[in-house]
């Protein structure tokens, strides 16, 4: 995927530059130790034509939470990164895009604190995330980071290692993306999306503590409050889970994308069916402001 071009801009350290001219530091902190944060955010070409990022304060609400959680400094006002961000997509005529703000550290061999942060916000155009096709998903063997070790709800570039081992020996093995239980064997989340299930007419999700807690899964959920299907936060085991109607991924860059099976078992309710289906279309409704009913497929 090209990320970028000769034209590229970015938005730096309060400045809007051409990528292929941007600098960074060697002696990060970041680059070594993987102290960093960041968002996952998406814009949408809206019904009405117009380019709306979905959920832009929640997004960087998170980011300065993470921040904080981390101990880096954070002095950036939400309203003005959104309005940089709108800035950025307009620069690269971008409307359909993932956006990515990271907020990175100064050069510092050490482990001690740092008195400033950077700010980088980049864009590019991205469409389907995980594709169309039902999701083949391996249990891992890598589980979540013990939120004993991590401060495992901020959105901290080094759990990122963690994610890609797990994507990357699902992928090895056949699979299309990987399920990692937490540190006591419940189900927690996918390397970058959290988990519903169907069962009998309701949807469970893993309850929060060990897992990032999703804009989207917040989402969704708000979308079941609307279409009044119930849903239940709990814990559960993948044992549990391959006994559940269907299954489904949420997450800003996963949108909302259905599973055909989980190791060995494929899940009996036809997609098209499913709570889920019903969830996927509400979601690119909402993210669209497409009048309900109105985007079928
Ligand atoms: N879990 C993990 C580990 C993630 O990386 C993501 C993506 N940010 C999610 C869940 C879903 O979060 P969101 O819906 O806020 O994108």
């Amino acid at each position: 995927m090209a990320y970028y071009h000769n034209n590229t801009i970015i938005y730096l350290n309060g400045a809007f530059v051409k990528a292929a001219e941007a600098t960074t530091d060697f002696y990060s902190q970041s680059l070594h130790y993987g102290y960093a944060v960041f968002e996952g955010i998406r814009s949408y070409q809206t019904a009405s034509g117009e380019t709306k990022i979905f959920k832009a304060t929640e997004h960087y609400d998170r980011l300065r939470n993470s921040a904080t959680a981390l101990n880096m400094p954070y002095n950036w006002d939400t309203d003005e990164l959104i309005e940089a961000t709108y800035e950025v997509l307009s620069r690269n005529n971008l409307r359909n895009a993932y956006i990515r703000p990271v907020v990175y550290a100064p050069a510092n061999m050490s482990f001690n604190p740092n008195t400033e942060s950077y700010l980088l916000i980049a864009a590019w155009e991205m469409g389907l995330f995980l594709g169309e096709k039902l999701l083949r998903v391996m249990t891992s063997s890598f589980q979540r980071p013990n939120p004993k070790g991590f401060r495992i709800e901020a959105k901290a570039s080094g759990h990122y290692v963690n994610s890609i081992l797990a994507s990357q020996e699902a992928k090895a093995k056949g699979f299309d993306e990987a399920l990692l239980t937490d540190m006591n064997g419940y189900v927690a989340e996918g390397p970058g999306a959290n988990v519903f299930y169907e069962k009998n007419g309701k949807l469970y999700t893993p309850a929060t503590g060990n897992i990032l807690p999703g804009i989207t899964r917040a989402t969704v959920i708000e979308i079941c409050t609307e279409l009044n299907i119930p849903v239940e936060e709990r814990l559960f085991t993948t044992d549990e889970l391959k006994q559940a109607d269907a299954v489904f991924f949420c997450g800003t860059a996963a949108e909302v994308i259905g599973w055909q099976s989980l190791d060995d078992t494929v899940f009996p309710a036809k997609w098209e069916n499913t709570l889920g289906r019903r969830i996927q279309l509400a979601y690119k409704n909402r993210v669209t402001e497409a009048v309900k009913g109105e985007l079928i497929d």
